[in-house]
C-alpha cells in the first residue's frame, strides 16, 4: 500500500516549519504532492488531466468532469480551519513531549476552544488507531483516511477498490527515518 508522508524533521524549529508550511499555498502544495505524488489522478476514472476551479478550490477531471477537493476524506475536512492552522496545530501537538492542552492550543493558534478541542480529538483519534505509538519513537501519523471516490464496482469505504490510503506522517524520529 502506498503511503504518502509529510515529514517534519526532528527538532524542526518553528522558524523552519513556517518557512516550509507557513502559508495556505505552501500547505496546499505539500498536501497535493502527498495525495497525488505522481500528479493528479481523478478518483472516479483515474484520468490525469484536470483543471482547477480556483474560486472553489476544486479540481475538475477533464475526462469525466467529476470534482475533487484536496481535503475531502481527510481529517482536514472535519473543520473549517485553514490548512496552515491544521499544520501548525499538528506541529505543536507533536513537537511538545508532554502534549499541549487544548486551551493552550486554542490560544496559540488563535482559534476557538471548540475548534481546538475538535482538532485535538481528531489527532488523538488518529494516534490511538496506531497500535504501538511508543515504538514509533515520536513519529506520528496524522491521517489514514482514504482518499478517492468509488470505483465501478460501487464499493465505498476502506475496502473499496482503487482507494488510496492517505497517511501523513510527522517524522520526528532521532535518525530522521521515515516510517514504513
Ligand atoms: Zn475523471
Amino acid at each position: 500500500m502506498p503511503k504518502n508522508k509529510v515529514q517534519f524533521q526532528q527538532g524542526l524549529s518553528l522558524t523552519q516549519f513556517l518557512t516550509q508550511y507557513g502559508s495556505e499555498e505552501l500547505c496546499r502544495s505539500a498536501l497535493f504532492r502527498m495525495r497525488w505524488p505522481q500528479g493528479f489522478q481523478c478518483p472516479e476514472c483515474g484520468h490525469g488531466g484536470y483543471c482547477e476551479i480556483l474560486s472553489r478550490k476544486l479540481y475538475q477531471c477533464n475526462h469525466c468532469h467529476s470534482q475533487t477537493s484536496l481535503i475531502s476524506g481527510s481529517i482536514f475536512a472535519s473543520t473549517k480551519l485553514p490548512l496552515k492552522t491544521w499544520f501548525l496545530g499538528i506541529y505543536f501537538v507533536t513537537q511538545s513531549k508532554d502534549g499541549i492542552s487544548s486551551l493552550n492550543l486554542a490560544r496559540t493558534l488563535g482559534i476557538s476552544a471548540t475548534a481546538s478541542l475538535r482538532m485535538k480529538h481528531k489527532l488523538q483519534q488518529v494516534m490511538k488507531e496506531r497500535d504501538d505509538m511508543n515504538s514509533l519513537n515520536g513519529l506520528i501519523l496524522i491521517d489514514d483516511a482514504y482518499w478517492g471516490g468509488k470505483k465501478r464496482d460501487g464499493k465505498r469505504g476502506r475496502g473499496a477498490t482503487g482507494k488510496m490510503p492517505f497517511v501523513a506522517a510527522l517524522s520526528i524520529t532521532p535518525d530522521g527515518l521515515p516510517y514504513h
